[in-house]
């Protein structure tokens, strides 16, 4: 039995994030009894560029780092999706993550198509001025596929507001004129929207309440672990606190800590800007990111890097409701058994999908060149996340499927309908 795991848990390592996506596309194609012709179209992405980036390194020495930009598709809209920075890129990696994007822009119901870029590097080893040439570098090697109408990136792991400030002035150089509507996530004086950077975590949030309803779970006192500590994690935890969450768990890629009677995420994020790290956080056990996903939980959280929960560990997980912060953190395998074991899992295309819907919104106001309150895009993101919520999870309860091929259905009906009016099929 031992053994049978393990060689499970070997064969899915040597899985690509690539193979998987296209497994869950596979699965939803036969679920809905897709035109072959139309899997055929969106197992590929339509365009994948790679560029070797020069930059002269502090030390005086030239350094070649090697960098993707993925367009999937763009039936219902210009490519959108973020630019990641992490030593584990590889091309199978951003692609599969444009695939992603296609779904969730689809679920969301806004009218973008799917990108991700991605560079192989590590930031945390890096100062910031090599951080900034390579931006640059990287930008300019891409800028003739990205533009405002064209692929509008954004940040994801490793890249914030810093980085979309460099992309944007790099662009607009070439330009010739400000073009902000050509990368998302900006910092506010330069275009950026009120309300971005805590999105994703908030969307997660809106979409945790409203699967909480439905399985008659009281927020209130519900403990949460989260793993990962980055711009989703925190502001995920931050929010679910609000409503009386008690979040027992967090890690980042060094490590965990827990405490059963609830962390202060506030002190933890303080604790974190200054050390580096949430580990060694004053009153907390350590434990590992493995332990993390194990925890005893109304509310797991995993909101780091793909392929976390997987065949090797998903008999372990001990939540009622997990919400997919990260993109791809469970396999296909793993996906299965969570379903028998009754555990509702929402999928990273309904649950992070706050932040590029907020994206979606900062293009809006750049290309109005008109800015809304925080309030308003408050609101509008609460009802276009339950909006999205309700659409899937009625779509899965219909089917009698699970929260993933609910939303896989909702997000491929609406591409396949664009590609059939555009004449592509
Ligand atoms: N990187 C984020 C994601 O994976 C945001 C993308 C965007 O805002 O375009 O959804």
């Amino acid at each position: 039995m031992h053994n049978r795991k393990n060689q499970e848990a070997l064969r899915m390592a040597k899985k690509t994030p690539y193979d998987m996506a296209v497994e869950q596309l596979e699965k939803c194609a036969k679920i809905m009894d897709l035109d072959p012709n139309a899997l055929e179209i969106l197992r590929y992405p339509n365009r994948v560029l790679s560029v070797y980036i020069p930059v002269r390194m502090d030390n005086g020495k030239v350094k070649v780092f090697n960098g993707y930009r993925s367009q999937h598709n763009n039936a219902l809209g210009p490519y959108k999706g973020g630019i990641r920075y992490h030593p584990d890129v590889t091309i199978e990696e951003v692609m599969a993550l444009s695939m992603w994007m296609t779904w969730k822009c689809s679920v969301a119901g806004i009218p973008l198509g799917g990108g991700k870029g991605g560079i192989v590097c590590n930031p945390k080893e890096m100062s910031v001025g090599e951080i900034e040439r390579l931006s640059r570098g990287y930008f300019a090697a891409i800028s003739r596929i990205v533009g405002d109408k064209e692929d509008i990136p954004a940040p994801d792991v490793n890249t914030s507001g810093r980085e979309m400030a460099w992309f944007m002035d790099e662009y607009s150089r070439y330009s010739g004129y400000n073009v902000p509507g050509v990368v998302t996530g900006k910092p506010l004086d330069i275009g950026g929207s009120e309300g971005r950077t805590e999105a994703t975590g908030r969307g997660l949030w809106v979409t945790v309440c409203e699967a909480a309803k439905k399985s008659g779970i009281s927020l209130k006192n519900a403990t949460a672990a989260v793993q990962g500590f980055g711009n989703v994690g925190l502001y995920s935890a931050l929010f679910l606190s609000s409503s009386g969450a008690k979040i027992v768990a967090v890690s980042d890629s060094k490590g965990g800590i827990y405490n059963k009677d609830g962390l202060n995420v506030k002190a933890v994020a303080d604790f974190k800007a200054k050390t580096g790290s949430v580990v060694n956080f004053p009153g907390a056990k350590s434990i590992t990111n493995e332990e993390l996903l194990e925890t005893k939980c109304d509310i797991l959280i995993p909101a780091a890097l793909e392929n976390q929960i997987n065949a090797s560990n998903a008999d372990k997980i001990d939540a009622k409701l997990v919400a997919e912060g990260a993109n791809g953190p469970i396999s296909p395998d793993a996906d299965e058994i969570l379903f028998q074991k009754g555990i509702m899992v929402i999928p990273d295309i309904l649950a992070n999908a706050g932040g590029v819907s907020t994206s979606y919104f900062e293009w809006v106001q750049n290309l109005q060149n008109y800015y809304w309150t925080l309030e308003e895009v408050r609101t509008r993101l609460d009802a276009l996340m339950v909006k999205a919520f309700n659409n899937v999870y009625e779509k899965a309860s219909k089917n009698k499927i699970d929260m993933r091929m609910g939303a896989y259905v909702c997000a491929v009906d609406r591409v396949v309908k664009a590609m059939k009016l555009r004449g592509w099929i």
